[in-house]
């Protein structure tokens, strides 16, 4: 037990001195002590399966003993550089790092958040393109910065005043919420309820959707872009996956316009969507820039921008970055173990198998309940969509979804929320987790619904 503070007076500190956003999931908000691999623990002793790990960035377990001993080796060696001098530690990790990737993705800028990664990735598609055009998905969320701001597109994190100028959204390919979609259409074990027409490797709605992104190319301001970023599976947005043979179609419309094409893979690469080290593989495509973070650093503040040497060379004609932090030699220890510990755990073997005995699972209650209307996902990144009823599609309002919410956390399971009405459950657990632990979840999830159900009833 951690007892530094009592629950109240952190709770007063709280609304005193942290930004008044309200970003706690529960009511009472859990105030935690500890984290040990999959699990985390309160500052009363109770123990919680993390399912959500600190929104799907602790890819390894919190705490990984070799993670902090690789972080407690360089903490006495080494911590900061700022790039003007050189030392061993980062040149080994960009070395492992451009390995994990195909050619020509091979020059590596290291910085420290998501949104900087995608900052990055905007400047470079600009500088390169001479465009300055950037499409993005709606639904999409790629950052919070004042230039990443326009690449969001989430309600919830925008602002009324001009921001992310040279922004265009198009319609996300969402084959559940969106107009077109159904059976056979994404790349998951668990397909939508929604019945469709096409045979099995023909997908109208991908040609629907293509569709509308060509609108959008033609007709808003962005004829010729600079760039076109796309997450392999949205995260905020609820795990929301595109028709397969989509993102291939539109990097090529993108390409014949002069736009280069951005996988943000802060949440989808290293491993945990099971098939493949990147999410980006799972399309069929190359993009010529990729962004990550988040998991990259298992919770270590760290991220990467990695891109072909000639639009390395694009950048670097315009302008000098600079970035103090990034690429520290912390950041490089911890992120060199982060990829060793997902090779030799083979953990994403373990998000393929274990990702795919759960999506099945949870598959089952969605037969079973009547409020899930879809769920999707591949790996170990699920989403479990909540409805009023299955023919109406229409959402589950978010104050029974905050009661099923809650009801997990009290049974000792931690899950997250994404979509535009919080509709959806997000479920994103570290790489290491197991069927028991899946078993244990899926009957939580299963008891906080019969207990909503029964509450409905009365
Ligand atoms: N891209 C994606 C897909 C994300 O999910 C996030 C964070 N939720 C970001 C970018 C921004 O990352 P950060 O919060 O580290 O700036």
């Amino acid at each position: 037990r951690y007892q530094s503070l009592a629950y109240s007076r952190v709770l007063e500190i709280h609304e005193q001195h942290l930004s008044p956003v309200p970003t706690a999931y529960f009511p009472t908000p859990l105030l935690l002590s500890q984290g040990h691999m999959e699990w985390l623990f309160d500052y009363e002793g109770n123990r919680y399966l993390d399912f959500f790990s600190g929104i799907v960035t602790v890819s390894v377990g919190h705490c990984h003993p070799k993670v902090n001993a690789a972080a407690q080796k360089q903490i006495g060696r080494l911590w900061h550089t700022s790039t003007v001098f050189f030392h061993p530690p980062i040149h080994e990790y960009a070395e492992k790092l451009s390995a994990l990737l195909p050619e020509p993705l091979k020059v590596i800028f290291l910085v420290n958040s998501g949104s900087e990664a995608n900052d990055l990735a905007m400047l470079m598609a600009r500088a390169h393109s001479n465009n300055t055009d950037i499409i993005s998905f709606r639904g999409a969320y790629h950052g919070c910065s004042p230039y990443t701001l326009g690449l969001t597109n989430v309600g919830l994190f925008k602002m009324e005043l001009s921001s992310g100028m040279g922004c265009q959204s198009t319609m996300c390919p969402d084959v559940f919420r969106g107009p077109w979609g159904g059976s056979h259409c994404r790349d998951s074990p668990v397909q939508t309820i929604r019945k469709c027409s096409c045979a099995p490797g023909c997908c109208q709605a991908k040609d629907q959707y293509i569709e509308q992104f060509k609108d959008t190319l033609s007709t808003s301001v962005a004829k010729s872009i600079a760039g076109f970023f796309a997450e392999p599976i949205q995260g905020v947005n609820g795990v929301v996956q595109y028709p397969k043979g989509f993102l291939k179609e539109a990097f090529e419309l993108v390409r014949e316009r002069g736009g280069v094409c951005i996988a943000d893979e802060v949440q989808t690469g290293f491993g945990r969507l099971g098939s493949h080290f990147w999410g980006f593989q799972t399309h069929d495509v190359l993009p010529d820039i990729v962004t990550m973070a988040k998991g990259i650093g298992n919770g270590f503040p760290m991220a990467a921008v990695v891109t072909t040497p000639e639009i390395a060379k694009s950048l670097a004609r315009r302008l000098h970055h600079f970035n103090t932090f990034g690429g520290n030699p912390m950041a490089c220890a911890i992120g060199s173990a982060v990829i060793e510990v997902i090779k030799e755990e083979n953990l994403q073997e373990n998000s393929q198998e274990v990702g795919t005995y759960m999506l099945l699972k949870f598959a089952k209650l969605r037969d079973e309940f009547e409020i899930i209307g879809d769920v999707r996902g591949k790996g170990l990144m699920v989403g479990i969509e909540m409805v009023k009823d299955k023919a109406s599609h229409q959402p589950l309002p978010c104050e029974e979804v905050n009661q099923i919410h809650q009801d997990c956390k009290c049974m000792g399971l931690l899950i997250g929320r994404g979509g535009i009405f919080s509709q959806t459950f997000r479920i994103a657990p570290s790489m290491c987790i197991t069927k028991p632990e899946v078993d244990f979840a899926v009957e939580v999830f299963r008891s906080a619904l019969i207990q909503h159900m029964e509450r409905r009833a009365k």
